[in-house]
């Protein structure tokens, strides 16, 4: 694909601000600069060094619109491996703005949604995987999130997917070679080669694709309901637990109404407790999912903590939410723990593991940290923990990998059977497809718009 349009955006979010950035990708680029920056020097922009800050100011015709700094980054050392130019000015609303429609006024075009970073990918400096990452380090709510996500913008997961590509080129090569011989005992060699080339890819894919599971909880957040009947204490919980851990709330436009979400950080793993915004503003938006609607919250959450009171008999409705519990993914609090227990934890045992059930006082604050600890325990199943392995936090490149294991599956049967070799070519072909979507080697155009549409604007 050929790129020769230049593009231009505002880089920094809008509203008051100490600096505002405005961005400028293209051939271009310099041309424009030139045309509207006059640097204090009186020198050129050229007469500096690749990547100097320039201080000068915009100028439309004689009018001066801001005092700014100006960097030219010559391609491909770049962002996008284009001539980029970055305008530092005074941030707020009219100074941008005013720059960058001086700007767009020189057959400069604004740019997409992550069209900056859609160009780096597109002009081979990063991958497909790097350039999400790029989305993730900005969005993620957690430092452990981010943590990951920007090991996947450094390549991580690229170069994997790099590897175990190389490696099933390695195969298909030699079956290439292989279908040329026909002698028996040449075969038998090369099935057992295959096996053993195949079983060896099936494991790093497998591992790869196990990692997702937890992966994904840090990228897009454990989606989290609290249920119980009224005055168990939900809304105690829930404030202890925002009021110590909030990391993040973002505004979601909806049709009817903003939905807000609100995540918690627990130990690097991001909450999504959902619909708080209802809790607030009618007190208990809790109690109506309470009862009635727990089946619903069972299904579509991830984690559903059950709030009981502790110090009263269970009532029949504490037992018809109690049986709807979910192994796996139900925590039991027995709340009220300052106060005379009447509950058993034996008695809610007989609907949860045992190890679900966490005895709490909302009140008093006490025995949350046990709560943080089987949350962590339950997302992250030892390998996540230590940050050597590579994790995947992608659902599309979870998809990917979930393709290309059944494809190694359907591999390692023909080998088995020992069918003919351009049957098992290709299987391998279509596992070098498959893991070349994660990297964006065999993706379709029309999804790479769908990715780079959840960017920003000027990313
Ligand atoms: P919700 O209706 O489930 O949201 O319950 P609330 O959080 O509104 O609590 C109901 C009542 O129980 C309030 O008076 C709380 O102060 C009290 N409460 C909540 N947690 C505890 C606790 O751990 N110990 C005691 N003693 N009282 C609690
Ligand atoms: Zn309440």
């Amino acid at each position: 694909m050929f790129i020769d349009d230049t593009i231009a955006a505002i880089a920094t979010a809008p509203g008051e601000g100490g600096i505002g950035i405005i961005r400028i990708s293209g051939s271009k680029s310099l041309s424009v600069a030139e045309e509207i920056f006059k640097s204090v020097s009186g020198k050129n922009i050229t007469d500096y060094n690749t990547r100097t800050l320039i201080y000068g100011h915009i100028l439309d015709g004689d009018k001066k619109i801001d005092e700014v700094l100006l960097a030219f980054m010559k391609g491909p050392n770049s962002y996008t491996a284009e001539d980029v130019i970055e305008i530092n000015c005074h941030g707020g609303f009219i100074s941008v703005k005013k720059i960058l429609e001086l700007i767009l006024s020189k057959d400069v075009r604004l740019a997409d949604e992550g069209e900056f970073t859609k160009r780096a990918f597109l002009n081979g400096r990063i991958d497909l995987s790097q350039a999400e990452a790029v989305i993730d380090v900005i969005k993620a709510k957690t430092d452990k999130a981010q943590e990951v996500a920007q090991s996947h913008l450094s390549g991580v997961l690229a170069n994997k997917i790099k590897e175990l590509r190389f490696k099933v080129t390695e195969v298909l090569a030699h079956l290439t070679v292989s279908i040329d011989f026909s002698e028996e005992d040449v075969e038998e060699i090369t099935y057992a080669m295959l096996i053993e080339s195949a079983q060896g890819l099936r494991s790093e894919i497998k591992s790869l694709y196990d990692s997702a599971e937890s992966g994904k909880v840090l990228r897009d957040g454990l989606k989290t309901v609290i249920v119980g009947k009224p005055n168990v204490g939900k809304s105690s919980l829930l404030n202890y637990i925002l009021g110590e851990n909030r990391a993040i709330v973002t505004e979601i436009a909806g049709t009817t109404r903003d939905v807000i979400e609100e995540f918690v950080n627990i130990k690097g793993i991001p909450l999504k407790i959902v619909d708080t915004a209802g809790i607030r503003e009618t007190e208990d938006i809790v109690e109506k999912i309470g009862v009635e609607k727990s089946r619903e919250s069972f299904n579509s959450a991830d984690l559903v903590i059950i709030v009981i009171d502790g110090s009263k008999e269970l009532s029949q409705e504490d037992k018809e939410i109690l049986e709807q519990a979910v192994d796996k993914k139900t925590i039991v609090l027995l709340n009220k723990n300052d106060l005379d227990q009447v509950v058993s934890e034996e008695e809610i045992a007989k609907y949860v593991d045992k190890d679900s059930i966490i005895k709490i006082s909302a009140l008093k604050n006490e025995g949350i940290e046990q709560v943080h600890n089987k949350i962590e325990s339950m997302v992250f199943k030892g390998d996540i923990r230590n940050n050597s392995s590579v994790v995947v936090t992608n659902s599309r490149h979870k998809d990917a990998l979930l393709k290309a294991y059944n494809a190694i599956n359907d591999a390692i049967d023909g080998i088995d059977q020992r069918l003919p070799y351009d049957f098992i070519e290709v299987d391998f072909k279509n596992i070098w497809d498959y893991l070349g979507y994660i990297n964006g080697d065999t993706v379709q155009e029309d999804l790479l718009d769908t990715i780079f549409a959840n960017f920003c604007i000027g990313k």
